[in-house]
């Protein structure tokens, strides 16, 4: 599950590998862009704004990027092996010396100034440009909505995804369904906003502690027990029914 610190990453080990550089080669495995060539041109940057990943190629084009559930950037010395199956590539580019490759993407696409596509996203967590006080306006704005579901909105404010969304109101003792009105929203965002930035640079965990089964309080625990409380963890549903993030992990007794 791609969150905002998973394509900060993605955006890290490919800036690495290509910004500054000349693209040698380019293939787009996209119908719409199968024609798009890129090569010549020079990477100017590559960032991540909440969980698009962005590629800026010059003259305002950017190659866009989200992963939704299963996408991945990897990038690797050119000649190395694919780590999964070429048809679920969508796209290759290479330097003289390296290759990224786009498994699985929910988008991917060329963009014409990509920030102002990009504007409706709320503060990102992780970016340059984050603004808190933004942030809990944007939450603040409809009171009467859950609180997991208002974390899980881009608009609002961008970086949550599911398990952020699970263990930052299983760490603020509060039941996801419970109203934004009800909830202290300025410490929620600052909370979402320390587990991003102590994430951007390591494996995920909420815990601190770096195991399977223990990286977290209650994403992907259903049933097994609360490290807190003991009490088996829940596990059902919050949202649209078509959306990939309304599985809800939380325990009934730490959250209120
Ligand atoms: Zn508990």
């Amino acid at each position: 599950m791609p969150e905002g610190d998973s394509v900060y990453q993605a955006a890290a080990r490919v800036r690495t590998a290509f910004e500054g550089k000349v693209i040698a080669h380019c293939q787009f495995r996209v119908p719409r862009f199968a024609t798009v060539d890129l090569s010549g041109r020079t990477v100017e940057s590559v960032r991540s704004v909440g969980k698009h990943h962005l590629i800026d190629v010059g003259d305002d084009l950017s190659i866009h990027t989200h992963l939704k559930m299963e996408g991945a950037w990897h990038v690797h010395p050119i000649g190395t092996k694919w780590r999964r199956p070429a048809f679920h590539a969508r796209l290759v580019l290479r330097t003289d010396t390296h290759e990224a490759v786009a498994f699985e993407m929910g988008i991917c696409e060329m963009l014409t100034d990509a920030d102002g596509a990009l504007a409706y996203i709320g503060p990102d967590l992780l970016g340059p440009t984050w603004d808190t006080d933004v942030a809990v306006a944007n939450l603040m704005r409809d009171p009467d909505r859950p609180i997991g579901l208002a974390l899980l909105d881009q608009h609002l404010m961008a970086g949550v995804g599911n398990v952020f969304r699970c263990e930052a109101c299983f760490l603020r003792g509060v039941d996801p369904r419970r109203k934004v009105a009800d909830v202290d929203i300025p410490a929620m965002v600052d909370l979402c906003h320390r587990l991003l930035q102590a994430n951007r640079s390591r494996i995920r965990t909420t815990t601190g502690v770096n195991v399977n089964g223990k990286r977290y309080y209650v994403y992907g625990r259903g049933r097994k027990p609360c490290f807190r409380c003991g009490t088996p963890i829940s596990r059902d549903f919050l949202g649209e029914d078509d959306s990939e993030e309304r599985v809800l992990y939380h325990c009934t007794r730490c959250q209120t």
